[in-house]
């Protein structure tokens, strides 16, 4: 059979993976990514789940592990630091998991593990996306000419070419209304080895987590939000400075780095949910087809999953696309709609406005972190669990 050729457009952990399992399977891979270089940045991520299996099957799961990002535990801090309330995370999947990893280091990894041969295209984009009766004619923004067998769109949750291939009405954008700040800002010697939680008033939350970089990961979380996107970076910092005037903890620190540093990922918290994933040649993977947010977690977990399953159906199916296509997306659906199904009034539980609100979560977190309520509490973070069986990647 002739080498099949696909371009896979965006190179992080859903596009990644699946040009991993492709290249693997013998495919022709070209990555395009509208960075100019490849993408280091981001903060804390986590593997969890199905997507465990995955790892471990690209031979990856030690690798990642050793890139832990050190944090051994989740607890919930008063403003003045003190611990109030330990969430479980006992096992591979608590509130800090096993594979805790950055983001970049994630990427990075699969990047400097994929099978050789992969061809990678910075600062492009895709123009136009044709499919004929013999191969999709992919046109890039820089005049680039690629016909191919499949398209791979793994452009995260703003993905303009999904906006493109697919009608307004087959792609749902849900705003949740929260806003996320995540910046890296240098370790100080109070800092510990736990991911530190604090709520205060007005819907903000603030949280500090340990990395393997000799730095601190911070995040700074707001409900209402903030439609920070076109503003620049100091304007939108300007706002997020507003906002937290008053929040005390370690909110001024916070702020203060956030303006110093160069690593700084502003995301107003959307879900996209979609009808269909595929479209002739054309398929979805990651963020781009159904981004869960870290509200409901899990992204880069569903997003590893995603390169796999759509590698495994597509070896199933090799003369038929469609059936193959279908295949993937008949798999990764339900688990998909469970990570997306967020519990009713957890919004409002985890972004208090009022101290009335704010006294009812800590009681509330108080009582589900007990000794006998644990066990339920664990639940809240196993994501990405399905009782299906990973597809397997029959020999060629
Ligand atoms: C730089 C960066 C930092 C992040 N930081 C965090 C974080 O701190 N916390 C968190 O929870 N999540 C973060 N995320 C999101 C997280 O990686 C995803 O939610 C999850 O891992 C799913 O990954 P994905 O591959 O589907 O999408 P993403 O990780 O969003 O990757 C999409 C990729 O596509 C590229 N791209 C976008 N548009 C185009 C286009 N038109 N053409 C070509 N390429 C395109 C992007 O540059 C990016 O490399 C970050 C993502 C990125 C890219």
């Amino acid at each position: 059979m002739r080498e099949r050729n696909v371009v896979v457009s965006g190179a992080s952990i859903a596009g990644l993976s699946a040009a991993f399992w492709l290249r693997r399977l013998g495919w022709q891979v070209t990555m395009i990514e509208r960075a100019p270089a490849f993408r280091d940045g981001g903060q804390n991520v986590d593997v969890r789940g199905v997507a465990r299996e995955v790892l471990d099957r690209m031979s990856l799961f030690d690798e990642v592990k050793r890139q832990n990002t050190t944090e051994t535990g989740t607890v919930v801090v008063d403003a003045s630091g003190k611990v109030t309330a330990e969430l479980p995370s006992d096992g591979p999947d608590g509130a800090t998991a096993e594979l805790e990893v950055l983001r970049g280091d994630f990427a990075r990894t699969i990047h400097d593990h994929l099978p050789p041969g992969v061809a990678f295209v910075y600062g492009d984009t895709i123009e136009t996306a044709t499919d004929g009766p013999e191969s999709l004619h992919i046109v890039t923004s820089q005049g680039r000419e690629l016909p191919c067998d499949l398209l791979v769109i793994a452009e995260g949750v703003r993905s303009a070419t999904r906006d493109r291939v697919f009608a307004a009405d087959e792609v749902t954008q849900d705003d949740l209304d929260v806003t996320m700040v995540f910046g890296t800002i240098p370790r100080t010697a109070g800092d510990d080895d736990r991911w530190r939680w604090h709520n205060t008033t007005r819907g903000r939350q603030i949280h500090l987590r340990p990395d393997n970089h000799g730095t601190t990961r911070a995040i700074l979380a707001y409900s209402p939000g903030d439609d920070l996107a076109g503003l620049g970076r100091g304007e939108a910092l300007a706002r997020v400075r507003d906002r937290y005037a008053d929040a005390g903890w370690e909110a001024p620190r916070v702020l203060d780095a956030f303006d110093a540093s160069d690593d700084v990922y502003i995301d107003q918290l959307t879900q996209i949910r979609m009808t269909t994933w595929h479209r002739g040649r054309t398929v979805l993977a990651g963020d781009a087809g159904w981004c869960v947010t870290p509200m409901g977690g899990g992204g880069a977990s569903l997003a590893l999953t995603s390169g796999y399953v759509l590698a495994a159906q597509l070896a199933t199916h090799p003369d038929d696309t469609e059936a193959a296509l279908t295949a993937y997306e008949t798999w990764m659906r339900p688990l998909v709609d469970d990570v997306q199904g967020l519990p009713r009034g957890l919004k409002q539980f985890a972004y208090p406005q009022t101290r009335t609100g704010l006294a009812l979560r800590h009681l509330a977190g108080k009582v589900l972190t007990s000794p006998p309520l644990k066990p339920l509490a664990a639940k809240f973070t196993q994501v990405a669990e399905t009782k299906q069986t990973l597809p397997d990647i029959p020999p060629s």
